[in-house]
């Protein structure tokens, strides 16, 4: 009987020692409860907790995180209250005294008339994947932050704004876009142009700018007129660009189209009032220029040496007048698109030596040198070019001190011929420089001198060179003068 009993006991404690054994194969930390869990009777921590070998009662404070104290106990209270298993996720203070996480399960050991005795828990480390998960949550906020704000952003503004994917599809549309096209997202959304009512030729562009911005990842601007739903026809600004991926490719292409008409019809309205009032002055013009010619021989006939020399001076000023007038005419020509590129072919020195003759007898306040070079032959309409030279020339005079010389050269390489009209006046700014060649720009320097202009010099000769298939720059630094360059493609052979 006796040996039975300690048999019984003996095979109780391995079986005991083979529990715990598992446990603490299976988890970090083992600790035992009395019954109420006031006392902490014992803690093998694994070195995530620190270990306790003796009873204590200060357990929470030792090892719970204020924050979860709460939740704990009323965990510990439901399993005592059913004599169920304690089960929770929760914050711990480590061995180390930084924060971690974790997953606690307790079971009430019960005697002989169903009271509890003890628990025995076991928790594990669950730190890491608590982090994960909330590094997950955290992204997952801030992702769909983001996307209230682009919302918000796409939502309130009357430009049109959305998204392709690669197969020319709408991945978004803005509530501008939906409202123009009169569709509802899920109408529109994965659709292509051409499901969205876009006509056939303009569907098929922007397809072709899709591919283009996928070959080469760079943005693509134009202009497009086309009817409104309710609007009628009308002239938008686009601009697509490709959203490039982290591997560096194109995964999509975002575009913002603006609605120009307006804008477009205040400037023909502009566009036309100038060429009206230009027209309008020419005539009375061209009269006067006349009367102050006959005038002018007649006083040389009359031996009259002041009136002659003031009719004179009357009739360069009224030159002016019609280069300022005939400038403007050419703008409005350009805009109206009815400006005409007569090409032919000649020799550029030629016209060079021309210009060289006009300047010579026209500039008295600068020295002017001319370096042609012979026998370039190009095919261009001559008088335009002619324009180009004469509005850099009177620009370099314009621009710089009574004295100083203009240096104008041509060189020919590589099929191109390079002309450089080189002045030692006040020069550019870098942020001027770029916006020379714009219509109306005027360096506000000038503006406060007040050196004469309308800004529109450099704008017809940039047009006049770009319709030659030429390109036109400038080279400066303030004070200390400028170069003006442009080329032109010669005539091989
Ligand atoms: P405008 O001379 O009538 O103002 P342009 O289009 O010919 O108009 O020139 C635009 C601006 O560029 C001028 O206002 C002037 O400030 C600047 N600019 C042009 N040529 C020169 C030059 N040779 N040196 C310095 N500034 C120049």
């Amino acid at each position: 009987m006796a040996e039975n009993a300690a048999d019984n006991n003996k095979r109780l404690s391995e079986s005991e020692e083979r529990f715990r054994a598992l446990v603490n194969a299976t988890s970090d930390v083992v600790y035992r409860m009395n019954p109420d869990w006031t006392v902490m009777q014992q803690l093998n921590g694994g070195g995530f907790l620190s270990d306790v070998g003796e009873p204590i009662d200060n357990w929470m404070d030792k090892y719970i995180h204020p924050l979860d104290r709460e939740l704990v106990q009323t965990a510990i209270a439901k399993a005592i209250n059913t004599q169920s298993m304690f089960t929770l996720e929760h914050r711990v203070l480590q061995a180390d005294g930084s924060l971690g996480w974790t997953s606690s399960k307790a079971v009430p050991m019960l005697d002989g008339q169903g009271e509890i005795t003890e628990w025995f828990g076991a928790a594990s480390d669950i730190t890491s994947r608590k982090r994960m998960e909330e590094a997950l949550q955290q992204a997952r906020d801030e992702a769909e932050q983001q996307k209230r704000l682009y919302e918000t952003v796409t939502s309130n503004t009357p430009d049109l704004v959305y998204v392709f994917d690669l197969d020319y599809r709408f991945s978004f549309a803005n509530p501008a876009l939906l409202n123009m096209w009169g569709k509802s997202w899920g109408d529109a959304i994965g659709k292509r142009l051409i499901e969205n009512g876009y006509e056939p030729w303009h569907a098929e562009m922007h397809e072709r700018e899709i591919d283009q911005i996928v070959a080469t990842k760079q943005q693509v601007r134009g202009e497009v007129a086309f009817p409104h739903a309710t609007l009628g026809r009308r002239i938008y600004d686009y601009i697509l660009a490709p959203v490039i991926n982290a591997q560096g490719e194109v995964e999509a292409i975002s575009g913002t189209t603006r609605d120009i008409t307006e804008i477009k019809e205040n400037e023909q309205r502009k566009n036309s009032f100038i060429s009206m009032v230009s027209h309008e002055l020419k005539t009375p013009l061209t009269s006067v220029i006349s009367f102050v010619q006959i005038s002018q021989r007649r006083a040389v006939q009359n031996n009259d040496p002041v009136a002659a020399d003031m009719l004179e001076r009357a009739g360069k000023q009224l030159g002016k007048m019609t280069r300022m007038i005939n400038s403007f005419l050419n703008v409005s020509r350009l805009e109206s698109s009815h400006i005409q590129i007569d090409h032919q072919p000649f020799d550029l020195s030629m016209l060079m030596q021309e210009v060289e003759e006009e300047a010579k007898a026209t500039i008295s306040s600068h020295q002017v040198v001319f370096e042609p070079v012979a026998g370039v032959q190009i095919n261009a309409d001559r008088e335009k070019i002619g324009q180009v030279f004469n509005n850099l020339i009177s620009n370099a005079v314009k621009y710089s001190p009574t004295g100083s010389s203009i240096y104008i050269a041509a060189v020919e390489a590589n099929g191109t011929v390079t002309v450089s009209v080189k002045d030692e006046g006040v020069g550019i700014s870098e942020t001027d420089l770029p916006r020379l060649f714009e219509r109306y720009y005027r360096v506000r320097e000038a503006e406060l001198n007040h050196i004469s202009g309308f800004g529109i010099g450099l704008y017809l000769c940039s047009e006049i060179v770009k319709r030659h298939g030429g390109n036109i720059w400038a080279e400066s630094r303030p004070d200390k003068g400028s170069v003006f360059y442009f080329n032109l493609p010669v005539i091989e052979g």
